[in-house]
């Protein structure tokens, strides 16, 4: 059963789900609107993926305090991790594997406020499906895309109203609603500001990627590697259907995060 399918028959049979929305949904759907769509389809609560970041960034900030002298690839993305492990496994000892992503970050946080909850993560990758299900079976995440959970509205007729006043029932802050745009977990996490101007490098797009890993093994002054993926980061990410370029995308996460 794909996952449409379990999302329909999970919503169907009336169980108690809980919504977690990556912060790149601005791109696609209005803000506070489909929260309030989400809870008409049944879901019991909705949760913003940008407050698990903040976890990822402690996570991240507590490992470089505690081993100054180590040099670093970072990265959320589930497509770089398997490329580092699966091609590049001489890089692999550069990578921050015991840091949760925000995905996981945030369902261990909804696994902790509604133990009842399945949660179900909501956002622009496909790629997130077999992070849940290849390496963190026990927190029986189901993944749905944005273009998949149009779908599940399109299923039970859930059209967007305007006008709603509605608010997440545990929400992020501005700084890390960036990270879907490409260096977000830099920025958001201060690390910017603490690394001398070279020694930490942010990149996105998979060729860049590529060449990145390769150069961070040759190249001993840079200390962090921030990547990501897709093209200008998870705001290029396959589940995403809109017209906009990149950086009409980067704009409305960054509208989207200034309004806290
Ligand atoms: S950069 Fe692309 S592949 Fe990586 S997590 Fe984001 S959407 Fe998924």
């Amino acid at each position: 059963m794909n996952e449409v399918d379990a999302l329909i028959q999970a919503l169907s049979e009336k169980r108690k789900l809980v919504a977690m929305l990556a912060p790149s949904f601005p791109i696609v759907f209005s803000y506070p609107e489909i929260i309030t769509r989400l809870r008409k389809l049944g879901f019991s609560y909705v949760i913003e993926v940008s407050l698990g970041a903040r976890k990822t960034n402690a996570e991240l900030a507590d490992l470089l305090k505690n081993n100054p002298n180590n040099r670093y690839i970072t990265s959320p993305c589930p497509t770089v991790v398997r490329m580092v492990r699966q091609q590049m496994p001489k890089s692999a000892k550069y990578f921050t594997y015991g840091v949760d992503s925000p995905m996981i970050a945030t369902a261990k946080i909804a696994k902790e406020n509604y133990p009842d909850c399945q949660p179900v993560f909501i956002g622009p990758c496909i790629v997130k499906k077999l992070e849940a299900t290849e390496d963190n079976p026990d927190l029986n995440i189901l993944v749905l895309t944005y273009t998949e959970i149009v779908q599940v509205f399109n299923h039970f007729n859930i059209q967007e109203e305007t006008g709603i006043q509605d608010q997440f029932d545990l929400g992020g802050e501005g700084l890390t609603r960036i990270y879907p745009v490409d260096g977000g977990l830099s920025h958001s996490s201060g690390l910017m500001e603490s690394f001398q101007p070279g020694e930490i490098q942010t990149v996105s797009g998979w060729k860049n990627c590529v060449e990145a890993i390769k150069n961070f093994d040759l190249n001993p002054k840079i200390r962090l590697l921030d990547i990501l993926f897709c093209e200008g980061g998870c705001i290029g990410g396959p589940g995403i259907q809109s017209p906009l370029s990149t950086q009409e995308r980067k704009k409305k996460i960054l509208d989207y995060a200034g309004q806290t």
